[in-house]
């Protein structure tokens, strides 16, 4: 075949390229339910996911998107032991009765400052004292190891806890817990067995966290919903990652059409009792290949904020219609689709939508809260936080480098992202109540209830150059910035 037959290319578009057609409706944006499934099994409160990537989801993330109804997916620049602890962090937040297991437990002998050390790591402010019987002694908290602490004695557990210990027995209700709590102006009460053992914790926190979010996303337990990403290849973490409860696992690899890693993707799909979202893809063949065994599928070949692979390598699909390929072959299957990548407002999100996506992932949007991993810094009296490809130079010294390149050294690194920084935006809550706002919006213009309904009636028209300027902000000067929008973006 001629060469120049390959010049008679397809079209493929992205965000910028479409716009919904506005249809008849009677439907009001409150009204539309965004529910959705991100995966065979797990259903989600709204159809959001954060990346997995080490500026973006660690524990603290991830708690705030599943106690608002989406998905964080805990990035893999960390060790096994760290996942297993954040995902166990996740687990834990907003449990009514903790799990003995999980509970985080002082003894006797230790010293104030072992224990000031350990509730630190362990992100808890309280912890009940047991003996080697796991009889409840004591209870010890901030308070108690403070005076400890400021006169710079190193005294044992068993001085400083509180030995006047309020519990309560197995079958206590959230009601009864709380009125004990308010009653003895404590902030968490052991639960305990016949014999005193401990069998668990109910914290106030939790009680509160619980109630503030009934539209969390939660397993069968009632507790957060939690992702976490594993290498293709990287069986143990698989495993470890399913045993310390993370509800799916992503196989985060750049380009999963890659015959090796859907190989391994397959083996971990079959060792493990969550569900595995296999990634990234963006085309059909590649949806083809593993639409029999993956419970998901993730679309993003290029597309993301701080992603060169695009220019680097000169493969990569624009995304909107690298979704619809995925999605017509996923749909077919009944597996979910999720659009990873080059979202950068709630518009971009619901077009992934209607081109046949059932969730979708954004890093930078969530890389500038107050729950991602890292810092404010300032520059030019701006507040900004650092944002990274997990393909770029630092984030693959820092961990990922090895599952890249192996033992080579820094200089030689091909990258295929960029360290950036990205403004400081609040919290993830506000950012998150205006995506979904504007998604909502937008099954308003079509006129559709709820996000498989609106997958089906949805049609895009083409945008050209003059339409794409005419759809933003033009021929004013901004004032004042929205929270949706800002112009530099
Ligand atoms: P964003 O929402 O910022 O546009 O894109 C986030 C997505 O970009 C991530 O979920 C991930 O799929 C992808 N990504 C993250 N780091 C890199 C990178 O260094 N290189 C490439 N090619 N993609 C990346």
């Amino acid at each position: 075949e001629p060469f120049s037959e390959k010049l008679r290319v397809p079209e493929a578009l992205t965000f910028d390229d479409v716009l919904l057609r506005p249809m008849e409706s009677r439907v009001e944006p409150d009204a539309a339910d965004v529910s959705t499934h991100v995966s065979r099994n797990v259903e989600l409160q709204i159809p959001v996911l954060s990346a997995a990537m080490d500026t973006v989801t660690e524990a603290e993330m991830a708690i705030g998107m599943a106690r608002e109804g989406g998905l964080g997916v805990l990035h893999r620049n960390m060790d096994t032991p760290e996942m297993e602890a954040q995902i166990t962090r996740v687990k834990r937040a907003d449990e009514l009765v903790i799990r003995r297991e999980n509970v985080v437990t002082a003894a006797p002998e230790q010293t104030v400052d072992e224990v000031d050390e350990m509730m630190e790591h362990e992100g808890v402010s309280g912890a009940p004292v047991v003996d080697e019987d796991d009889t409840v002694l004591g209870i010890i908290s901030g308070t108690d190891i403070r005076p400890y602490l400021e006169v710079g004695e190193s005294d044992t557990v068993r001085e400083a806890m509180t030995d006047e210990v309020i519990t309560a027995g197995e079958d206590v209700s959230a009601r009864d817990a709380l009125e004990l709590m308010y009653d003895h102006k404590i902030e968490r009460v052991p639960i305990v067995d016949d014999d005193d053992r401990l069998v668990g914790l109910v914290t106030m926190q939790g009680i509160l966290a619980r109630r503030e979010n009934e539209n969390a996303a939660r397993d069968e337990d009632g507790r957060l919903r939690v992702g976490a990403a594993v290498g293709p290849f990287e069986d143990e973490r698989a495993i470890a990652a399913d045993e310390a409860g993370a509800d799916v696992l992503f196989i985060d690899c750049a380009h999963a059409h890659n015959l090796n890693v859907l190989d391994s993707a397959k083996a971990i799909t079959e060792t493990v009792d969550a569900d595995v979202v296999v990634g990234n893809v963006g085309t059909r063949e590649a949806a083809e290949a593993c639409v029999d065994f993956a419970d998901g599928i993730k679309v993003g070949i290029g597309p993301g904020s701080i992603c060169t692979t695009r220019v680097v390598s000169g493969a990569g699909m624009p995304q909107i219609t690298a979704v619809a390929e995925v999605a017509d072959v996923a749909s077919e299957h009944d597996v979910p689709v999720i659009a990873d990548g080059g979202i950068r407002y709630s518009g971009d999100a619901i077009k992934a939508i209607a081109a046949g996506a059932d969730a979708v992932m954004l890093g930078s949007y969530f890389a500038g809260t107050e729950e991602a991993p890292g810092r404010v810094i300032t520059m030019n009296g701006k507040k900004y936080k650092q944002y990274r490809g997990m393909g770029s130079v630092g984030a693959m010294q820092s961990g990922g480098g090895e599952r890249y390149l192996k033992e080579e050294s820094d200089e030689e690194y091909v990258p295929e992202g960029v360290e950036a920084a990205t403004p400081y935006t609040g919290t993830l809550a506000s950012e998150l109540h205006q995506l979904v706002g504007g998604m909502q919006s937008g099954m308003g213009y079509v006129g559709a209830e709820t996000i498989p309904e609106f997958k089906e009636r949805s049609e895009f028209v083409r945008v050209s150059a003059a339409g794409q300027t005419e759809g933003h902000p033009h021929d004013v000067m901004i004032t004042d910035e929205a929270p949706n929008y800002s112009p530099n973006e």
